[in-house]
Order: C-alpha cells, then structure tokens, then sequence
C-alpha cells in the first residue's frame, strides 16, 4: 500500500510559486493600496473549494474500487448515513498505509483502509461520527477558509483580493494539504466528540465504541505505528481522557457495558 499523496511534485510546485509570485505583485500592491477588504468566504465557497481539494486528492491517491472489500465494508456501514442530520455525505476509501479518516465542508467523507483495519464496526461509526461533527459544526469550513488562504498567499504574494479566485493544480495540491494538516480547537474536538456520541445514541449504536475507539488511538500514538499515525495524533490529542469523557456519558445514560483491556488486533478487521 502507498503512501497517501498530499501535495503536488515539489519541483514544479517551487517553480510555479516563484513565477507566480512575479507576475501578481503588481495586482497585490494595487489592491492593497485601495484597501485590502478581508475575504469573503461563504459556505458556498467553502463547499466548492473543499469539494476541489477532494477531487484532487481522489486523483492522485489509491481510491478502492467498488468491488474491494473495504469500500463493501463502508458502503454495508454508511450508506444509511448519506442524508445524516441535514448533510448531504459522499464516502471512499484510500488504500494507503496512514492511519487517517477526514471529512470536509462538501460533506466528503474518506476513511483510510489502515484504519479501518484496526477498528470494528462501530468504532469506526464512532470516528466517522466525530469527523462529520466538524463537518455539522462547521470547523471544516474554518479549515478549508485557512487552508484556501495559506495556498492562495503562498502563490500569489498575496490574498489581496477580497473574493476566492480559481486556484491553479499546485495551488490545489498545497490547499488540499494544508485542509488535511487543519487543527481544530480544544473546544472544536470536544464538541466532536460529542456530536460523536450522540450520533452513535441516536442510531443504537453501541456508545462505548466511542471509549474503545479513542482507547486504540491512544495505543496507536505510543506505539510501533506511530510514523503513520502522527498525522491524526497531531491534530487529535489527549485520546486517553477523550475516551474518559465518553466513558462518563455512558455510564450517566446508564449504556455502559466494561469492554475489558483494549488492544490493537494483530491481523486486520474485516
Ligand atoms: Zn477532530
């Protein structure tokens, strides 16, 4: 399995800033000196332009097909969840070796095969159901806004102008990277995580995947996986008193059933 793919080939990428960078300043300086307006980001906007990062990750990672068993497995789970809560979800799997699982603005949904190798059924419910969290609390547009303004900037010299303007390929390699590496506030991820849990009560799910989920992300982040891991870690700390939080809830709303010793499975969940 590969490695999933985050930006476009740096030689070009250089290349195309520094040429960029030339032609653009002219037009940076004149809008500054008018008066940079902040920028106009709408939720249209946001949708448009996380549903072109998408695209362009979709293009440059393995996408299983349909007949693989992990899109089967995902298809068998989530497809009921499509319309969920007023959001309109699209869902694929990458086969790579990172241990990931995002969702965007558009209401696209990716789960990487490692991680669905490492989770049952319902804690990948539960990880799912923090990452639309973001998606219903709109963190994700946060994400893509920053994420937009970082390519965008890096590119052109500037964001002076005050509306989105088309990005060119590397510019959407860089901003499809940056939406991915986004990091949410302490206040964001725990307002995930409970939007996880009660989409998971809301279902009949079984709550405490939402505790064995974070407990395995724990494990995950002090052990032999770590390289693949960082990425998620990095932007989702603290797994271990996450999982206490759930635990709590659970045993409040009485739906709590001891899971004994959680482990990393050694041969892939299917
Ligand atoms: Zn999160």
């Amino acid at each position: 399995m590969k490695k999933i793919i985050l930006t476009a080939a740096l030689s070009v990428a250089t290349l195309g800033a520094v040429q960029a960078q030339k032609i653009n300043l002219g037009k940076a300086v004149n809008a500054v000196s008018k008066g940079a307006q902040a920028l106009t980001f709408s939720n249209e906007d946001a949708k448009k332009l996380s549903k072109e990062s998408v695209d362009w990750m979709d293009a440059h990672n393995p996408v299983a097909d349909k007949k693989s068993a992990y899109t089967k497995r995902l298809h068998r789970l989530f497809d009921k969840h499509k319309n969920e809560d007023g959001m309109e979800l699209n869902y694929k799997v990458y086969e790579v070796v990172d241990i990931n699982a995002f969702a965007c603005a558009d209401g696209s949904v990716r789960v990487f095969s490692s991680l669905m190798d490492l989770m049952t059924d319902n804690e990948l419910l539960a990880i799912i159901g923090h990452e639309i969290g973001h998606v219903k609390n709109e963190d994700t547009k946060d994400a893509i806004k920053a994420a937009y303004t970082r390519a965008a900037v890096q590119e052109a010299g500037a964001a002076a102008s005050g509306v989105v303007r088309k990005l060119s390929e590397t510019e959407l390699g860089e901003m499809a990277n940056a939406m991915l590496d986004a990091k949410h506030s302490k206040k964001q991820e725990s307002q995930a995580d409970e939007y996880s849990y009660n989409f998971m009560k809301k279902h009949g799910y079984d709550v405490v995947a939402v505790y064995t989920a974070f407990k395995k992300l724990a494990l995950l982040s002090s052990g032999e996986k770590q390289s693949n891991f960082q990425k998620m870690m990095s932007s989702h700390p603290d797994s271990d008193k996450r999982a206490e939080a759930a635990k709590k809830r659970a045993i409040k709303d009485g739906l709590w059933k001891e899971p004994g010793e959680v482990t990393l499975p050694t041969t892939p969940i299917k």
